[in-house]
């Protein structure tokens, strides 16, 4: 059966009352830390990346994701997109995307990563079908990503400063190369940061089209306590309307995106339902 890509709500705005995602909490660890996340914090009215109340295994998300579809929720997408980074934790996601396909093959699947440890894994998402990956990319001058991440971890050892950021620039383009390379949809995430990239979002904008990126999504920082960002100001809507405005002249902006949860489900405006919380809970028991 073809895959019908434009049931995507969040690359097609028109869908996005019809049709949801679910994003499957498989991936709990990190590779880096950035300035702006604390996977420690989470309650039932957080909403944002990198929270969740439950990790599941790959069996576990199947058996959810089978549920959801019982129970008569329009999902058309299944995401991974944390609480940590899906290629920090490659054998979860890829047993999770493996078993999704076997068992849903009419099933959009979609990841969102930093980047870093995606590029083993492409040539198998695209064998299976996964139509739409996310990176996020806060900045292509390494001075600037050296104030958004604290580490990058390669192996067992932790980089800091210009090194880190320069490890991850240098993995995020690759992946973005091979990802276009392989006819997958790329969408780029980058946090505006007040301070820091804010003045930079033309550079990401022009460097992602240049790679061949589809859409980007810029992301107004929600300072989070516990971070190294907790002190600085949310952007305003003229700031985020400003930035968007610039780098739409390089790239189609998405306007619509809603910061979801690790856990996220249903249509894009619905927060995280008590109903979907209680269905990861029995398909963590
Ligand atoms: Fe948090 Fe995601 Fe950054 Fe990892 S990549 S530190 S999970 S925001
Ligand atoms: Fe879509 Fe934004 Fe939610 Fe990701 S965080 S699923 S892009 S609405």
């Amino acid at each position: 059966m073809a895959l019908d890509f434009s049931k995507h709500p969040c690359f097609n705005p028109d869908v996005k009352g019809k049709f949801g995602r679910v994003h499957l909490p498989v991936a709990p660890k990190c590779n880096i830390q950035c300035g702006y996340c604390n996977r420690k914090y989470d309650c039932v009215n957080e909403s944002r990346p990198g929270v969740t109340s439950n990790v599941l295994s790959p069996g576990q998300a199947l058996y959810y994701v089978n549920d959801l579809v019982e129970s008569g929720k329009p999902i058309s997408v299944v995401g991974i997109a944390g609480p940590g980074d899906p290629f920090a934790n490659p054998e979860q996601t890829m047993e999770t995307l493996r078993l999704i396909r076997k068992r849903h093959p009419d099933m959009l699947l979609c990841v969102s990563t930093n980047g870093l440890g995606v590029g083993p894994y492409i040539a198998e998402l695209a064998a299976l079908e996964v139509s739409h990956i996310t990176i996020t990319m806060n900045a292509i001058d390494p001075e600037i990503g050296a104030k958004v991440y604290s580490w990058v971890r390669e192996d067992k050892k932790p980089l800091r400063g210009l090194e880190a950021a320069e490890l991850l620039l240098q993995r995020q383009i690759q992946a973005m190369k091979a990802i276009k390379a392989h006819g997958i949809t790329l969408k780029i995430n980058t946090i505006l940061i007040p301070g820091v990239n804010d003045e930079h979002l033309d550079a990401v904008a022009s460097f992602a089209k240049s790679e061949g990126a589809d859409l980007h999504n810029i992301i107004p920082l929600c300072p989070v306590e516990g971070t190294k960002f907790e002190d600085f100001e949310e952007p305003t809507p003229a700031q985020i309307h400003a930035a968007r405005d610039i780098a739409g002249q390089y790239m189609p902006q998405m306007t619509h995106c809603q910061r979801c949860r690790a856990d996220a489900c249903g249509l894009l405006a619905e927060g995280t339902t008590q109903e979907t919380l209680n269905l990861i809970e029995k398909a963590a028991n």
